[in-house]
């Protein structure tokens, strides 16, 4: 039996079996939240898969979402591939904000962080965990309940409040996901029980596409304001269409979060200028899903609050 998380290496977890004899362990872990694993993924040597923080980051954000997710070792792959910090301290903050504003929903209500709850904000240990609290504190977005404590209970203060008012606004605009590709029949499964269904289980209640087989000037203006009032643009590269380049490039300037992918038998006809993005790389509508979830969890901050 495991004595501690193989994720965070903490021995401070519940560790069972789960019924119905899958080779696996059901952990509990003050960090990383509660997971399935695996035991081949837990008997993995995890230290090959780059920085564990951002992997307990990612399995402890997406356990406050959405309850206790699995990990498999290709589940688990796609997790490690898709992981990543907010980009700036702001975006962080935010995390935090959103986190506290979860918790309570109320601003009468105050939540206690240990310091085991440095993976909420992708830290890397404790010590830059409390250092967000301390600028938050500082911007007076949060104030402790007891002033001059090393007990780390905050509220949200009325600015903090308004920060989340203010990311609740953008959150109506954030709902909707424009998908960049080929109108043809052969990625009609892949929209609906890939794309659709992965924009979905995130948040976003519009995903939507555009024909670019009627392409002429209206849709073109049409195409344009669907992206600007989009939160996140994903664009496919399957089939090489001239219309997901333009696309992309447009949301890219407009400073939206672009998710690239393309169906693994196109990958070689990637055009040069875009190689160096990180494509999402899938055979079936299923894996496309999965790994674009986990992308979205990952690398999208602004996702829409659920
Ligand atoms: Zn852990």
């Amino acid at each position: 039996m495991l004595d501690k998380c193989p994720i965070c290496l903490n021995s401070d977890v519940q560790v069972s079996r789960p019924a119905g004899g899958h080779l696996a362990y059901d952990i509990e872990c003050k960090r990383c939240g509660n997971y399935r694993i695996s035991e081949t993924a837990a008997s993995m040597y995890l230290k090959n898969y780059g920085p564990l923080y951002l992997l307990s980051a990612a399995i402890r954000n997406r356990f406050e979402r959405e309850g206790r997710i699995e990990l498999s070792t290709r589940t688990f792959e796609t997790l490690l591939d898709s992981v990543s910090k907010p980009s700036d301290p702001i975006e962080t903050i935010d995390l935090l904000l959103q986190h506290i504003f979860r918790k309570t929903g109320k601003i009468s209500k105050s939540v206690v962080f240990t310091e085991n709850d440095y993976p909420l904000l992708f830290a890397e240990d404790v010590n830059e965990f409390y250092h967000y609290l301390k600028l938050a504190e500082k911007l007076n977005l949060i104030e402790p309940k007891i002033i001059d404590t090393s007990e780390r209970e905050y509220y949200l203060t009325l600015e903090g409040w308004k920060r989340i008012f203010e990311l609740k606004k953008n959150e109506i605009k954030l709902r909707q996901a424009f998908v960049a590709m080929w109108f043809d029949s052969n990625l009609d499964d892949a929209w609906e029980n890939g794309f659709r269904s992965a924009l979905l289980e995130c948040g976003y209640d519009q995903p939507i596409r555009i024909d670019l087989q009627e392409h002429n000037e209206k849709i073109c203006d049409k195409i344009i304001a669907e992206i600007r009032q989009s939160g996140l643009v994903v664009a496919d590269f399957t089939g090489q269409r001239g219309g997901v380049y333009f696309e992309a490039g447009f949301a890219l300037g407009l400073g939206k979060p672009v998710i690239w992918t393309c169906r693994a038998d196109h990958i070689k006809d990637l055009h040069f200028d875009t190689r160096q993005y990180n494509h999402i790389v899938w055979q079936t509508s299923e894996e496309l899903k999965e790994k674009l979830v986990n992308r979205i969890i990952a690398t999208v901050t602004n996702m829409p609050l659920k």
